[in-house]
């Protein structure tokens, strides 16, 4: 095992990984996984509380979307896209649009979330182009925002510690503000929350004044994931889609990492009972085991796209809707519909519990539910115990770790994403290690 780490780092750049933090916390080399637990070469289990990075659906290794994998990669391993098609990414798409809030009526796919938002933007923006509003050229997107991080994602992401470095290359967007909730944000889903604030207020009246200059406005409905877990309400989304659609802006639901019942729903759109215009899709659309992306694209958008070859649109990659993947995404979508959703109330009042129990100590604050994403933010109980600047999410890692669980902090915010067909030891299990890590690295004063 030290031999794979040391070959690892000798030639392994690690994604969101600082090169010094490697000696304090070398990879952990991971030989097999099933359901919501890693297994180390070692034989130390880690239980996967966040779905490596909220992907993992149902868990790891589930057996129909295995099958799935092998029966289709015996078949078609992959062919492209252009002037091919095949049965997955066919069945995959009608059922994606018959699944999804009413008025899609292609899917675009892609290969990662950040190449469906640039789709997304891309299609906007050409749109416009050749619809005679030639002007409309900005986007609009949320404070706190994430979309990714290729340089079109990022410009749109309202978050300055991805964009800073890059600012300089990036086109400029008009940033708007969004309120954030935290309690039982879940028992408040398809209500008004939020509706009234005065971020939805703000944001309704820079819509209006930036209106003629809009292509689209990219939101991550209800959650901003990597924004640390920010929940806006059902309420705001609502009153800020329907007032952007109103004045012809485009709407662009980013539910990558909200999707597929991380909010109760296979849609998170659908609690606010809204069509966004094109709809990303990624992390569990492959129930988290392939690299897959999509966009749904509202029914007759493509309509300024006909006419001259010069209007096509000019954009792929290379295993956009590749077999093996789309197999893999219809699977999780069956096991979705027959298993996981059905089973879910239960889990999401368990870890609301589980919240409660973590969020007596007084170093808790800010619990929040919505739906399956669980989060909170921590401080330390006496100055003395805080972790030095920028070190409290490693510090906290660090001690999860020790103690099996894999959390990923985001700086302060402690939260559970786990496959959504965990089980209730197991939630015990999470409670218990993570009231046990915010006691011995912050103290409990
Ligand atoms: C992860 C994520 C992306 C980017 O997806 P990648 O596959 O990492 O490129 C975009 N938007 C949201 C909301 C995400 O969570």
């Amino acid at each position: 095992m030290a031999d794979l780490i040391e070959r690892d780092l000798a030639v392994l750049w690690h994604p969101a990984s600082h090169f010094a933090d490697h000696e304090r916390l070398p990879p952990l080399p991971v030989a097999s996984a099933r359901g919501s637990w890693l297994t180390l070469h070692d034989g130390r289990k880690i239980l996967d509380a966040i779905s490596s990075w909220w992907t993992s659906l149902h868990g790891h290794g589930h057996p129909a979307i295995v099958k799935a994998i092998q029966r289709q990669v015996e078949r078609l391993d992959h062919v492209m896209l252009a002037g091919f098609t095949h049965e997955p990414a066919v069945e995959l798409a009608e059922a994606l649009v018959n699944l999804a809030p009413p008025g899609y009526g292609k899917v675009f796919y892609a290969d990662c979330g950040s190449a469906a938002v640039e789709v997304s933007l891309k299609l906007s923006f050409q749109s416009r182009q050749q619809r005679g509003q030639p002007r409309r050229q900005r986007f609009a997107t949320l404070r706190n925002s994430y979309h990714g991080e290729t340089l079109g994602a990022l410009a749109v992401s309202g978050s300055d510690l991805y964009r800073k470095t890059f600012a300089p290359l990036l086109m400029d967007v008009l940033e708007l503000p969004v309120p954030r909730f935290s309690g039982h944000v879940h028992e408040a889903l398809g209500s008004d929350l939020g509706a009234d604030t005065s971020e939805a207020d703000e944001t309704v009246r820079l819509l209006n004044e930036h209106a003629e200059e809009l292509t689209a406005i990219i939101i991550e409905p209800l959650v901003q994931c990597a924004g640390k877990m920010a929940m806006m309400g059902s309420g705001f989304y609502r009153r800020v889609v329907n007032e952007a659609q109103r004045l012809g802006i485009h709407v662009i639901a980013d539910e990558i990492a909200v999707a597929f019942g991380r909010t109760g729903r296979l849609f998170a759109s659908t609690w606010a009972d809204v069509q966004p215009d094109l709809l990303c899709l990624s992390k569990g659309l492959s129930g988290g085991v392939l690299p897959l992306a999509c966009v749904l694209v509202r029914r007759g958008f493509e309509a300024d796209f006909h006419g001259d070859p010069s209007r096509s649109f000019l954009h792929s990659h290379t295993f956009t809707g590749n077999p093996i993947a789309c197999a893999a995404g219809l699977a999780s979508l069956r096991i979705l519909q027959d298993e996981t959703l059905p089973n879910l109330p239960p889990v999401i009042a368990r870890l609301g519990e589980a919240a409660q129990a973590v969020a007596r100590r007084s170093t808790v604050r800010a619990v929040r539910q919505c739906g399956a994403i669980v989060a909170f933010d921590v401080a330390a109980a006496t100055p003395s115990l805080m972790p030095s600047a920028g070190r409290m999410s490693l510090t906290l890692r660090e001690a999860a770790l020790q103690r099996g669980v894999l959390l990923r902090p985001l700086h302060d915010t402690v939260y559970w994403m786990p496959p959504l067909n965990v089980d209730t030891s197991t939630i015990a299990t999470l409670a218990e290690v993570t009231s046990d890590v915010l006691d011995s690295v912050l103290g409990t004063a």
